[in-house]
C-alpha cells in the first residue's frame, strides 16, 4: 500500500535530521565522535539518584505517580523560581511552565505562535533542533548575521525595520553550534531594539550554567522582561533523559502554551519533575555543578590546545568560556563535506556546519566540534588526525 497520500502536507517540511544520519555513522566501532551534542554520562549525579528517589517516595508518595497540573509540579515550579532569582530573573508561578525538555517548549511555542508563512528571525548559524521544531508550522526564516560575538544587532535592526516578523529566536549564551556568547553591550542593544519595535524574542538558554571561566552575562530576558520568552532545561546540569525543561513567559503566552500542552501530553512526568524539584531545592544542583565543570573544562582546554598546536593557520575557531561546542571556520571555498568524508574514513566524526543554517549553501567551510563526550587524550588524538586530513584536503 502507498501510505504517502495519507500524510499531512506539513510533513513535506519535516526532513529527517541530517545530523541523525551522521550520528548513525558515528556509532561504528572505533569511531571517535566529536559530532554529538550530548552531555557525558559521567556528568550525571548518579551517586545521589537513589537518595533523591527515596526522598521523592517519602515526601510525595503516590502523588509522584498521579496525573498532575499541566503547568507543572508545583514544588518544581517553586524551586525554579528560586533558581531563576539567583540569575536575576523574577518570575511568578503563573509565568512558569514545565515542558518535556526545552525541545518540547520549542514545539509548543511554534504551535501557538507560527501561522503558515510567518517570518521568524534566526541567527546564521542557529540550533538545528529549533528549525526542526518550527518547520511543521511552515514559517519562513530570515537569517541574521553573526560574528565572533554572536548576533550583530544591526542585522536584527535591519529586519525589524523592513519586515513584519513573528519572533526572533536566539541562543545568546554558549550557542549551539558555535559556542559563542553575545556580550552585555550587544544584549543591551538587542533588548533596546526589541522594546522599540515591540518585537517578541525567544531566548533559549540550555548552556548558561556550564561556564568554565569568566563572569556570567545577564540574560536578555532580564533586560527586556516583557518582550522575551526565556527557556531553560535541566538536560545539561542534571540528566537529559528525565526530559525536564521550562519556559518563563508572559501570562497570555503561558495561557496558550498550557492549552497546547494539555492536548499534547497533559503534563511532563510527575515523578521526574519531583526528582528535579528535590535536586534543585535540596541544593544538589549547586553542589554538583562544579563536578560537571571539572569534567568539561579540561576537555575544552585539550581541544583548544590541540587545535592551536596542530591545525593549519588558514583556519580559525571560537574560544568560548563554557558550553559544549567549538566552531571551526576554514578558508573561503574549503570543502568541509570532503573533509568529513575523509575524516570518517580515519574514524573521526564531526558535524559539517552547513546543517546549522536555515538557508542552503551557507557555512560550507565550517564545522561544529563537541568536546563533552570524549576524554582529553582522545580529543588530542582526534584533532591531530583531523588536522592531518585537513592539510590533505587543503
Ligand atoms: N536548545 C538548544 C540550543 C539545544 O542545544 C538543545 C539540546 N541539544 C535543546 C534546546 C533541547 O534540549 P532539551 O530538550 O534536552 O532540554
Amino acid at each position: 500500500m502507498d501510505y504517502k497520500p495519507f500524510l499531512a502536507s506539513r510533513t513535506s517540511r519535516m526532513d529527517a535530521s541530517a545530523i541523525r544520519e551522521i550520528l548513525k555513522v558515528v556509532s561504528k566501532p572505533g569511531m571517535i565522535s566529536l559530532a554529538g551534542g550530548i552531555p557525558a554520562p559521567e556528568s550525571f549525579p548518579m551517586s545521589i539518584m537513589q537518595d533523591l528517589t527515596n526522598q521523592v517516595l517519602k515526601k510525595y508518595g503516590s502523588t509522584a505517580f498521579q496525573y498532575d497540573l499541566t503547568e507543572g509540579f508545583q514544588p518544581l515550579r517553586q524551586a525554579l523560581i528560586n533558581h531563576l532569582e539567583n540569575k536575576g530573573l523574577l518570575a511568578t508561578q503563573n509565568e512558569i511552565l514545565i515542558s518535556s525538555g526545552s525541545q518540547g517548549g520549542l514545539d509548543a511555542l511554534g504551535k501557538i505562535l507560527i501561522s503558515k508563512g510567518d517570518k521568524i528571525a534566526v541567527e546564521a548559524p542557529t540550533y538545528l533542533g529549533a528549525i526542526q521544531a518550527f518547520n511543521p508550522y511552515e514559517p519562513e526564516y530570515l537569517q541574521m548575521e553573526t560574528d565572533s560575538n554572536g548576533l550583530i544587532p544591526e542585522s536584527l535592526e535591519q529586519i525589524l525595520q523592513s519586515e513584519q516578523i513573528k519572533f526572533v529566536y536566539l541562543v545568546p549564551t554558549f550557542q549551539n553550534p558555535t559556542g559563542r556568547t553575545i556580550p552585555l553591550a550587544r544584549r543591551q542593544r538587542i533588548a533596546e531594539l526589541i522594546c522599540r519595535y515591540d518585537a517578541l524574542l525567544i531566548e533559549d538558554d540550555p548552556y548558561g550554567d556550564l561556564r568554565y571561566q569568566g563572569d556570567a552575562v545577564p540574560s536578555i530576558k532580564s533586560l527586556a522582561p516583557e518582550h522575551v520568552v526565556y527557556m531553560g532545561t535541566l538536560s545539561k546540569t542534571f540528566a537529559p533523559g528525565l526530559r525536564i525543561g521550562y519556559i518563563l513567559a508572559p501570562e497570555l503566552i503561558q495561557h496558550w502554551l498550557v492549552l497546547c500542552k494539555q492536548g499534547v501530553d497533559l503534563h511532563t512526568s510527575t515523578f521526574n519533575q519531583a526528582l528535579a524539584a528535590e535536586y534543585l531545592s535540596g541544593g544538589y544542583l549547586q553542589a554538583h555543578l562544579p563536578n560537571i565543570i571539572r569534567l568539561y573544562k579540561p576537555r575544552q582546554e585539550a581541544m583548544l590546545n590541540a587545535l592551536d598546536q596542530h591545525f593549519p593557520s588558514e583556519f580559525s575557531w571560537s574560544r568560548p568560556e563554557g558550553g559544549m561546542f567549538l566552531w571551526v571556520e576554514g578558508p573561503r571555498g574549503f570543502d568541509m563535506e570532503k573533509l568529513y568524508q575523509k575524516a570518517v574514513q580515519q574514524n573521526v566524526a564531526f558535524v559539517p556546519g552547513r546543517f546549522f543554517y536555515s538557508q542552503e549553501n551557507e557555512g560550507l567551510e565550517t564545522m561544529r566540534l563537541n568536546f563533552t563526550m570524549t576524554d582529553e587524550q582522545t580529543i588530542e588524538k582526534a584533532i591531530k588526525i583531523l588536522a592531518e586530513v585537513t592539510r590533505k584536503v587543503l
